[in-house]
């Protein structure tokens, strides 16, 4: 399993693994989101996509799973609690709250359980990161999730992250890496629809 020292090798949609991860429900701040994992399978997919780990690695977990299909199943569970308690997190930073106590609660039991597995590996003359026990556990796919959202959340970036404000509850998280940190939307669709609201709105108040 690749560890890298975090996720700026990974070229991810939102900027950042954490927030790529708590991506993966659409229309997440609206009454009606959509899931876009159904299942410990499309967990490792995303995996896979985002580069956390190999088609191999897939295959041999993908194995794994229907082998221990009560454990994916709780391993899934588990993914998409964390996933809840991430977004929430992150979201109330952007909306300048105090996040809940019980999703602090969920992560921190999470993050716990994840870095036991952390470890100081020594290969041809360097130290690196590496995983413990990773090999055939069903939940290796979330421990660099959560390492990485825990380094974003003590790091100067955090003040980075935004939502999209959308006002259909869009809701998707990003990294604000423009200059002068003014990004307001996921991209174009959400920003474009804006645009021709306040330009239609404008327009009938010159009427
Ligand atoms: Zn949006």
């Amino acid at each position: 399993m690749k560890t890298g020292s975090g996720s700026e090798n990974l070229n991810l949609d939102a900027g950042q693994l954490s927030l790529d991860f708590a991506n993966t429900m659409g229309w997440h701040a609206s009454e009606h989101p959509v899931e876009k994992l159904h299942s410990y399978h499309d967990v490792l997919t995303w995996s896979a996509n985002v580069g956390l780990i190999t088609g191999e690695e897939k295959s041999q977990l993908s194995r794994a799973s229907k082998s221990h299909a009560k454990q994916a199943l709780q391993v899934y569970n588990k993914s998409i609690e964390l996933r809840e308690a991430l977004y929430r997190i992150f979201s109330a930073f952007t909306m300048k709250k105090r996040p809940d106590a019980s999703d602090l609660e969920i992560f921190n039991k999470a993050l716990v359980e994840s870095l036991s597995h952390l470890r100081v590996g020594y290969d041809r003359g360097k130290f690196r990161w590496e995983w413990a026990d990773a090999k055939n556990s069903l939940e290796q796919i979330l421990w660099p999730v959560v390492r990485s959202a825990a380094e974003l959340l003590n790091s100067e970036d955090l003040e980075r992250v935004g939502r999209c404000e959308d006002d259909r509850g869009c809701g998707w998280l990003f990294l604000d890496t423009s200059h002068n940190r003014t990004r307001r939307w996921c991209g174009t669709s959400c920003g474009n629809r804006a645009k021709v609201r306040s330009f239609r709105e404008r327009a009938r108040a010159h009427d």
